[in-house]
């Protein structure tokens, strides 16, 4: 079975995907994380966003794996802490936005979610990788929560910005995800919307759980 749960960033799509993995027993697949490793990687080799020759020797080299405590691993190194600085977050949306990225992206994805019971999240799920998955739901939330959200995040890795430019940020990053060519950031027609504005996580996961256990 497959679960996608697509919706814009910080909209709780993490903690809700893993906690509904959790509570089913299914694989947790975080496709925001393939996309910011992509990134960490470019970055390091020095390949800018446009340099399209580049970036396809650099996919044709690349490994992504996710390991058994889903710490994403690229060409062999743990990268699960570096993709969250603010740096990988304001270059994201530029790199994912490269059709070759995004089609490396979707194959790696088809083939780790493929004969799995998994929950997937990103932008995209519902619409383009797994259109035909059994259950999508699409998380909203305010934009000021969304902030605040991404500034607890960013202090536990010890950097500092303020409300009005991570509001800044979130805008900027919506505006690119969703008005890109390919693939861009939309609610499929057949998605669940869940605004997480005023919901705890408890409550997120178990209105996904409660909808997926009586419609099954
Ligand atoms: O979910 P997260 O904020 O970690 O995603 C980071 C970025 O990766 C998004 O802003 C988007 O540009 C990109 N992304 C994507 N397709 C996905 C998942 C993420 O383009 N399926």
């Amino acid at each position: 079975m497959i679960i996608a749960i697509d919706g814009p960033s910080a909209s709780g799509k993490s903690t809700t995907a893993k906690g509904v993995a959790e509570k089913l027993g299914f694989t947790h697949l975080d496709t925001g994380a393939m996309c910011r490793a992509v990134t960490w990687g470019l970055k390091n080799a020095e390949i800018t966003a446009d340099d399209i020759e580049m970036i396809r020797h650099f996919l044709s080299e690349i490994e992504i794996y996710f390991d058994a405590t889903n710490r994403i691993h690229l060409n062999g190194i743990d990268v699960s802490r570096e993709i969250r600085s603010g740096d990988i977050s304001s270059r994201v949306s530029a790199v994912s936005a490269v059709p070759e990225v995004r089609e490396k992206m979707v194959q790696i994805q088809l083939q780790i979610a493929k004969g799995n019971n998994c929950v997937l999240e990103g932008r995209d799920i519902g619409t383009v990788v797994f259109p035909n998955a059994e259950f999508k739901f699409f998380l909203i939330a305010d934009v000021d929560v969304r902030a605040k959200r991404r500034l607890i995040d960013l202090e536990k890795m010890g950097e500092t910005k303020t409300i009005s430019e991570l509001i800044a940020d979130i805008r900027r990053r919506d505006e690119l995800d969703s008005s890109r060519d390919h693939s861009p950031l939309i609610q499929a027609e057949d998605a669940i919307p869940i605004d997480t504005s005023q919901l705890t996580i408890d409550e997120q996961i178990n209105k996904i759980i409660n909808h997926i256990n009586l419609n099954k």
